[in-house]
């Protein structure tokens, strides 16, 4: 079994610092993909209220036989359930379809500034933090502007920011606001959906290394600090993710993809989607 690094939490929970993702997998295909990823290794997995596969994730886990404590379970509260109220009754349905009693981390999907209920949002997550209905409580496609508005009114930083961040959009002033804040970064999209596996940059350091090109991108986020949750349903792929544990990319490997950042969002506009 690969021995994933961690990440400790601003609130001193313990995060794998690689996960499994299941976005965009039908319900009824996502028991035997987290299956397959349990049984390769991964003991944490990101799914959201809005992937309407919160089921599968919690049928695979309790196939896995994998004690609940080992595991690391992140969900998040969809948009139109953002409001105090609202977003603890979203909780409970989320935490039955998962038949669990607690998550890991729950995050706001998106700020929606336009809505301008992140904040009303967030002390109901800090009620649902204080009852111990989940470990941690953050954020994803937070924008500084919206994590300075949560400081100004709440003493509870963020544990986590999940963005979009690959080679191709490396988000550097956001990865610096975090660290500077203490929230942890988690790239979602951490392939680019697989774009950027036919960059010339990529393709050459893998062939140095004998590895693949998703090997290589995933080494990337992992020497830089990012926590990763790429998503695959190809068995072969989901073992292939968690093998980035036996090589090592150099200074100039690094430089080399660092130089591949172009403002490339694949996903939406946080500033934007409301
Ligand atoms: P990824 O960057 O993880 O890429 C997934 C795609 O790459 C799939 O098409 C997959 O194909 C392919 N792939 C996976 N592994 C390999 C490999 N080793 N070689 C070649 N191709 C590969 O994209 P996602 O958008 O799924 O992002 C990962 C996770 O991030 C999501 O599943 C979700 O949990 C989270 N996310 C969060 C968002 C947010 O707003 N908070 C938004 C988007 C994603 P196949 O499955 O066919 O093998």
């Amino acid at each position: 079994m690969p021995s994933v690094p961690t990440v400790t939490l601003n609130n001193g929970v313990v995060m794998p610092q690689l996960g499994f993702g299941v976005f965009q997998v039908p319900d009824d295909e996502t028991a035997p993909a987290v299956s397959e990823a349990l049984a390769a290794g991964y003991r944490s997995i990101d799914t959201a209220a809005l992937y309407g596969n919160e089921r599968g994730v919690g049928e695979a886990v309790r196939a896995s036989g994998i004690a609940r404590e080992e595991l690391f379970i992140t969900t998040k509260l969809w948009n139109s359930d953002q409001g105090h109220d609202e977003a603890l009754a979203a909780f409970d349905a989320s935490l039955d379809k998962l038949g669990m009693d607690y998550v890991d981390l729950y995050l706001i999907h998106w700020p929606t500034p336009a809505r301008d209920k992140y904040v009303d949002t967030w002390r109901a997550f800090e009620k649902l933090l204080a009852e111990g209905r989940t470990r941690a409580i953050g954020v994803s496609n937070f924008q500084p502007a919206h994590l300075d508005r949560l400081a100004q009114t709440s003493d509870t930083v963020p544990a986590v920011n999940q963005i979009e961040l690959h080679p191709g959009l490396q988000q550097r002033e956001l990865r610096e606001y975090d660290r500077a804040h203490g929230i942890a970064t988690e790239a979602w999209s951490p392939l680019a959906q697989g774009a950027l596996l036919k960059a010339d940059t990529v393709t050459g350091i893998a062939g140095r290394h004998g590895v693949t090109p998703a090997q290589v991108v995933l080494r990337w986020h992992l020497q830089i600090g990012n926590v990763v949750i790429p998503k695959s349903v190809t068995p072969e792929r989901i073992r292939q993710n968690i093998d980035v544990f036996g090589f090592e990319l150099d200074e100039s490997e690094l430089a080399a993809i660092d130089a591949l950042d172009e403002g490339m969002r694949t996903g939406l506009d946080p500033d934007t989607f409301n």
